[in-house]
Formats: C-alpha cells, sequence, structure tokens
C-alpha cells in the first residue's frame, strides 16, 4: 500500500499499472534469505498485477483463491473481487487473465469453488493465457484448467514472446516452475517488465544465488535471473514481482530501488 492507502500504481505510456496485494503466506524466512534461523517465520506477500488501458483489462496471476488450503500454514487471503475493488475495478470486467506459471498462490484464483471437484471461472468474461510448456501439468494446475474447460473457459496456451494484446507479451523464464514467464509490457518509449517469481525478495537482485529454492531447475533459474538482472540493470525499465510491494528499478552493482 502506498502512504495514501492504495495499491501502489504507476503509468506505462497509456496503461495504467496496479500492484494489489491480495494474499501472504506465513512462511520460514529462510523462503527468501537462507541465513535466517530456522524457527523464524515471516509473512510473504502475494501480489496480482492489473493492467488498464481503454477496455483492455489485463490481470496478471490470480491470487490463491480456491486454492488457499494448498499450504501447510497460516494464510491471509483476500477475495479477488474485493481486491480488484480497491482500484476500482470487478472481476467482470477483466478481459484477459495472464497466468505467469500454476503454483497456487498465483493461479487458484482464476477459480472459485472447491477444490478440486467443484470448481468454476471466477473471471466469467476474461480468457485465461499462459506459456505453453514442454512437460505434464501438476495436479493442481490440470484441475484448474480441467474446470475452465468444463465452464467452456478454455485456457489459451502460447508460444514464447507471444504479443496478447498491442504491446504486451508473455515471455519464457524457466527455472522457477515449468512454463514459468515474465510479462513485458512497452508503450511508447516506457518500458516495464513484471518479473513474477525470478526474484522473491529485493535481496535476491544482489544475491540471486539465495533464490534457488522455490526453482523446480535451481541452475536454470539462477541463469535467468542473471540474465535478466543484467538485462534490466541500469535500463530505467519499471518491474515489478509477484512477491515484492512495491514497483522498483534495477540499479548497476544489482541493487533493488524503489520507485513506488
Ligand atoms: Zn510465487
Amino acid at each position: 500500500m502506498t502512504p495514501d492507502g492504495g495499491p501502489p500504481t504507476v503509468h506505462v505510456g497509456d496503461w495504467t499499472v496496479s500492484l494489489v496485494e491480495l494474499d501472504a503466506l506465513h512462511a520460514p524466512l529462510r523462503w527468501v534469505l537462507p541465513h535466517a534461523p530456522e524457527e523464524e517465520l515471516a509473512w510473504l506477500p502475494c501480489h496480482v498485477l492489473l493492467c488498464r488501458r481503454d477496455d483492455q483489462i489485463v490481470l496478471v496471476d490470480a491470487g490463491l483463491g480456491a486454492l488457499d488450503g494448498f499450504f501447510d500454514m497460516t494464510v491471509r487471503t483476500t477475495p479477488l473481487n474485493e481486491g480488484l475493488g480497491w482500484v476500482g475495478c470487478s472481476t467482470d470486467q477483466v478481459s484477459t487473465v495472464l497466468l505467469t506459471h500454476f503454483d497456487p498462490d498465483h493461479a487458484g484464483g482464476v477459480v472459485v469453488g472447491d477444490f478440486p471437484d467443484r470448481l468454476a471461472p471466477a473471471l466469467p468474461n476474461a480468457q485465461v493465457v499462459a506459456l505453453l510448456q514442454d512437460g505434464a501439468l501438476a495436479d493442481h494446475a490440470a484441475a484448474i484448467v480441467s474446470a475452465l474447460s468444463t465452464a467452456g473457459a478454455t485456457v489459451a496456451f502460447v508460444d514464447d514472446h507471444t504479443e496478447i494484446v498491442p504491446g504486451l507479451r508473455l515471455s519464457s523464464a524457466p527455472g522457477h516452475r515449468e512454463g514459468h514467464a515474465v510479462v513485458e509490457l512497452a508503450d511508447g518509449d516506457d518500458r516495464f517488465v513484471f518479473l513474477a517469481d525470478t526474484v522473491h525478495a529485493r535481496e535476491h537482485v544482489a544475491h540471486p544465488e539465495w533464490d534457488f529454492l522455490h526453482d523446480s531447475e535451481p541452475a536454470i533459474g539462477l541463469e535467468t535471473r542473471q540474465r535478466l538482472l543484467q538485462e534490466l540493470s541500469g535500463s530505467g525499465t519499471l518491474v515489478a514481482c509477484s512477491h515484492i510491494g512495491s514497483f522498483g528499478r534495477i540499479e548497476p552493482g544489482f541493487f533493488w530501488v524503489d520507485v513506488v
């Protein structure tokens, strides 16, 4: 939240982009800082991103939603409609949902109801888009895709770097999870990158090797993290991540600076 109480919001060309904290996991601090004491817990915030321009309303990820019981820990959750209401939007206005990957804290909110058999689409008018992945979907992901399909809301799986709406692309960022993608938004001279789970904390910009715990393929995840940070460093490009509560920039020498 910004000092005025609303979710942090920036402008990228004609787009208005808001970072909304929907949920939080009371997780071991070691999840992000590997040298922390074993028993220490900390709240890990989980954000969705809302990108709006004219009649295009694009939601990136959707929070825990129907998968709020997935993690064996205390969680704080907000219904998606309530969270979008903080920026004057509702679930039925969303035209497109991009899923950066199918982890429960990112994809669970595209469905409502009881997991796994009694699920329905949470965003009735939205097309759901995710990056095509090589391997099979995890069980919970398959349940989500199948529930959406049964309700007539088929997930569109797209190739790397596909332009979803003008200026907005889903690009592969492998290593964290099968099909993990970042979102690139460009309009005029302005550029923004949503890094999703490429890093999980500001400290990971200076110490990319600390963020190994969540990667399905840690060596590839580290390579992706270093490549993207190198590309963004000193570029002036605005960035945001799923688990960091502000927009920022990556400065040379590799550190994160909050923008809003
Ligand atoms: Zn995540």
